[in-house]
């Protein structure tokens, strides 16, 4: 017997059909004889559909309101997704956030899980129910309802499961693993039977949303074995695990392509102590994640800052930087949304020379010019002209032969 925490994503449960199709296999895994959690989230398209809904009455709905309204789309499923299953004869309890007992801090849209208490959960599954959990909602100290971020059930789901010591977080999705790139962006891309913790981590965060970046960091953390499977087919799919002497020899694992940021650029700023610290305190102080930053050799005392943020916060972030920008005597503020971040990941760049170059080269060869750069130990990332994302993946994929897999070790 073993405790299994499966999360489903919206295309998964997008209608009846979809649920009652999840949920007989969910009964499947219980009638085995394991213990089963599940997570859901909303029927695809729903929580797009309450964000729209939210700004027709509102252009700048407040957060707290907003997360009341888009937990609802969670509850939906898990209640359906029970009493289907309970129509069937099998003993099922929908808990959400409050329930479930998953605390968060109170940063509405954006919540961290800060703990879980888990008795409730496990009085259920002791009396032997399929447990539903409604995932991407939280609830903080007094009770306020939250939200996790887009995307967020993956990481409820990673988090139950580091909390309940599960043998297994399967994440169910439309595609049936982690592959070399986004399939629907180049028809070449790959399966991979594994990938590690780290360059998961790399592959969420430029833009690979098949898992959300928070739920890799919790599985890391607390080791929880975790899988990438689909829930339309019984492939094995993706296993994220920790690395070893095979992984490290494959200099590129990956190609992602992040098409939400944008670029500002303060032209000739006074090249002195502390200026920096002017301009990128109160954007950190707003809560504003800055990605790259450029700084160019300075010029008679002048120098040009170049750096990128998520795209939502850009129009809060020039409101910001404006101001400071003339008190410091800079010359103007710039700023680019047509930008695309190409990022090649694999942990065996550690040990690979020229991994840079052969990136470079295969760009240039498409005379994509390369606007920013920006390295991690196992990510090289490069900021382009938008139109060129889609080629800039298919290149780089074909480039570092990510359509065949690396020859096995002896
Ligand atoms: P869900 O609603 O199940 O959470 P998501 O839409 O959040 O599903 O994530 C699945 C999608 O992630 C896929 O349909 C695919 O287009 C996209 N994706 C991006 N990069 C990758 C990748 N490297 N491997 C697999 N899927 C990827
Ligand atoms: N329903 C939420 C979203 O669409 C959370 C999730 O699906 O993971 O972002
Ligand atoms: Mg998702």
């Amino acid at each position: 017997m073993h405790l299994i925490v499966q999360k489903y994503g919206g295309t998964s449960v997008a209608n009846p059909d979809r649920i009652a199709n999840v949920a007989n296999r969910v009964a499947k895994g219980w009638r085995d004889g394991n213990k089963m959690v599940v997570v859901l989230s909303a029927m695809a398209g729903e929580t797009d559909r309450l964000i729209k809904l939210a700004r027709e009455l509102s252009e700048d709905p407040d957060p707290r309101e907003l997360d009341v309204l888009l937990a609802t789309g969670e509850q939906v499923t898990v209640s359906l997704f029970s009493m289907f299953l309970r129509s069937q004869g099998v003993p099922a309890t929908s808990l959400l956030s409050h329930q479930a007992r998953i605390y968060t801090d109170r940063a509405y849209g954006r919540a961290r899980i800060i703990g879980i208490d888990t008795a409730r959960v496990k009085e259920e599954l002791k009396k032997g129910r399929i447990v539903t959990v409604a995932g991407f909602q939280g609830v903080d100290e007094v009770g306020n309802i939250t939200t996790l971020g887009r995307g967020g059930s993956d990481t409820t789901a990673v988090a139950i499961a580091a909390a309940l010591k599960a043998d297994l977080c399967e994440i169910y999705t439309d595609v049936d693993g982690v592959y070399t790139t986004d399939p629907r962006l180049h028809p070449k891309a790959r399966k991979l039977a594994r990938i590690t913790y780290d360059e998961m981590l790399e592959m969420s965060s430029l833009g690979a949303k098949v898992l959300e970046i928070r739920s890799v960091g919790f599985a890391k953390r607390y080791a929880v074995p975790l899988a990438v499977r689909s829930s339309f087919s019984d492939q094995p799919g993706t296993l994220v695990t920790v690395e070893d002497e095979e992984m490290e020899d494959v200099p590129v694992s990956g190609v992602a392509l992040s098409r939400n940021d944008s670029r500002v650029t303060i032209t000739r700023v006074p090249d002195r102590p502390g200026i920096a610290v002017r301009l990128f305190r109160p954007v950190a102080d707003a809560n504003i994640v800055v990605d790259m930053i450029i700084q160019n050799t300075s010029i008679d005392g002048y120098t040009d800052l170049t750096f990128t943020v998520h795209r939502g916060d850009l129009k809060k972030t020039l409101e910001i930087v404006g101001p400071v920008a003339r008190e410091i005597g800079a010359e103007q503020v710039l700023n680019d949304e047509n930008i695309a971040k190409i990022s090649i990941v694999g942990v065996g760049m550690k040990n690979n020379a020229g991994v840079a170059a052969r990136m470079f080269e295969a760009l240039s060869g498409e005379n994509i010019n390369i606007l920013m750069i920006s390295t991690s130990e196992i990510k090289i990332s490069c900021v382009i002209e938008d139109k060129y994302g889609e080629l800039a993946v298919r290149v780089l994929h074909d480039t570092f032969g990510l359509e065949t897999p690396p020859p096995k070790k002896k």
